[in-house]
């Protein structure tokens, strides 16, 4: 009766591709506190714009803007970010550096791009969401 898992698994990431289990430490996973918490910024900083401007379709803006960065950085995370295996102690790696100073194990390219690590995922998605940001602001201005 009843399923499996349930409140004490409510946190654990999954992966915003396919709804699978991401393991701990590794980006691209979304969780449900997570999203919730980055929508109700979000909805802050639009409300905020909505006060200090007067503005609605700024306000829209801000927070598509702001639901779109975060669901593009894990996005772009899962499907792109290079993902590395440590040979000798098994951790998941997310640059392709030594990743404890007790062990410098050799690295194994798992999945996404080599040359895109977190900091670049970032950077996409800021840039992507600032788009979105305008795009959403005109098209509510122009409305
Ligand atoms: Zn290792």
């Amino acid at each position: 009766m009843g399923h499996r898992g349930g409140a004490g698994q409510r946190a654990h990431p999954v992966s915003i591709i396919g709804w699978r289990p991401v393991e701990a430490g590794r980006s691209g996973g979304v969780t449900l506190p997570g999203t919730a918490a980055g929508t109700a910024g979000a909805a802050l900083m639009a409300a905020l714009t909505w006060g200090m401007l007067g503005s609605p379709a700024l306000a829209w803006g801000a927070l598509v803007g702001g639901v779109s960065g975060m669901l593009l950085d894990s996005l772009i995370g899962a499907a792109w970010q290079g993902r590395w295996r440590c040979h000798r102690c098994g951790r998941a790696v997310e640059r392709p550096r030594p990743h404890l100073q007790t062990c410098a194990g050799p690295l194994r390219l798992e999945g996404g791009r080599p040359w895109l690590d977190n900091d670049g995922v970032n950077a996409l998605s800021s840039v992507a969401a600032g788009l979105v940001a305008v795009a959403a602001t005109l098209l509510a201005g122009a409305a």
